[in-house]
C-alpha cells in the first residue's frame, strides 16, 4: 500500500518519505501523479517537486 508523505506529496511504500525522511505519512491521498523531469514539468512546478517519482495531489494529514 502507498503512503504520501504529509511534507512533500511523495508516495512510498516505505515508513517514511525517501525524500525528507519525513515518517509522518497518510493513506488518505488522491490524484497519482507520476515526475519524470520534475525540471521541466509544469506539474512539479506547481506542486514543487525537485525529486522524479510518484506524488500525490492531496494529502489529508491525520
Ligand atoms: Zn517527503
Amino acid at each position: 500500500m502507498l503512503r504520501a508523505c504529509s511534507i512533500c506529496r511523495r508516495l512510498t511504500e516505505k515508513r517514511e518519505c525517501d525524500v525528507c525522511k519525513n515518517k509522518d505519512l497518510s493513506e488518505e491521498w488522491s490524484g497519482l501523479v507520476v515526475i519524470a523531469n520534475p525540471k521541466e514539468s509544469m506539474i512539479s512546478q506547481k506542486l514543487d517537486i525537485q525529486t522524479s517519482g510518484m506524488y500525490a495531489q492531496y494529502v489529508r494529514s491525520l
